[in-house]
């Protein structure tokens, strides 16, 4: 297969880095975006030390300026993206009654604000070399919705909305545009889940665990190849069997 430019955002997470991973092992050029440079140069210097080499470029996703900068920089040192991976996200759960403006506002911003402020700046380069790769990491909370994430599983439910809206604008462009769900899959966001809760979550999984990060990452190669260009504007579910809807 063709090296190709691939931004992951996010790619620091637990999911995130296995996505680099893969995508790195299919021969194609990695980059992420990072706001604390020592974390993300440490991460950088682990993820060498495992034979992978990802470039690095600063920006918050939920500002539109900085994901612009981000952008331009990643495409500086790994040439003009093909691929892009939004996956960059955050929860802020609680209760809708008890839910703060600024827990509704920071979860769409950066969850689904990123979407724009990302694929914005990769679009029009796509569109003209006429190939494009855009994989949404939405939820299956998104799906199903979730006690205690009206926020998140409205952030994440407008990922869909968005992915099949571009994948329609863009077909004609050799750019597919998908999204990919994941259940619960054992990274920091769920272990950060109080044991207790998380034991009631593995119970309703048919398979009788938390999915890993690589189970996600091997979802979105899917999207990725020449052979997957029919495919567009779907959504892969990767969830364990726990929901088996849309
Ligand atoms: P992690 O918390 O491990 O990683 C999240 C990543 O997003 C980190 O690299 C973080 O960077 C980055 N990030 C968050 N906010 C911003 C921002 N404003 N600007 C730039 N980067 C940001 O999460 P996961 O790997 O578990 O999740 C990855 C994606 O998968 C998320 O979208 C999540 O909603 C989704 N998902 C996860 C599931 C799970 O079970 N884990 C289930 C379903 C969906 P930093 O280190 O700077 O905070």
């Amino acid at each position: 297969m063709e090296s190709r430019a691939a931004l992951v955002t996010g790619g620091t997470g637990g999911i995130g880095t296995a996505i680099i991973c893969r995508l790195a092992r299919m021969g194609h050029r990695v980059a992420t975006n990072y706001r604390d440079e020592a974390k993300a140069r440490a991460w950088q210097q682990r993820m060498k030390d495992q034979g992978f080499d990802v470039a690095l470029a600063q920006g918050d996703v939920s500002s539109p300026e900085n994901a612009e900068q981000m952008v331009r920089e990643a495409e500086r040192q790994i040439g003009p993206i093909d691929i892009l991976v939004n996956n960059a996200g955050i929860t802020r759960d609680t209760t809708f009654h008890k839910m703060s403006f600024d827990q509704w506002d920071e979860v769409i911003r950066t969850n689904l604000g990123s979407v724009f402020n990302v694929t914005r700046p990769v679009i029009d380069g796509m569109r003209e070399r006429k190939w494009g790769r855009i994989v949404q990491i939405s939820s299956i909370n998104g799906q199903k919705g979730q006690y205690g994430q009206a926020n998140y599983a409205a952030s994440k439910a407008g990922m869909h909305g968005f992915t099949i809206s571009l994948a329609q604008e863009n077909a004609r462009f050799g750019i597919t545009v998908n999204t990919v769900s994941p259940g619960y899959i054992g990274t920091d966001m769920v272990m950060a889940v109080p044991e207790e809760v998380r034991n009631k979550i593995v119970a309703q999984i048919p398979t009788g665990r938390l999915g890993t990060p690589d189970e996600i990452a091997y979802a979105v190669a899917f999207f990725v190849p020449d052979e997957a260009s029919w495919i567009t504007g779907a959504n892969l579910s990767a969830n364990g069997g726990q929901y088996m809807g849309w």
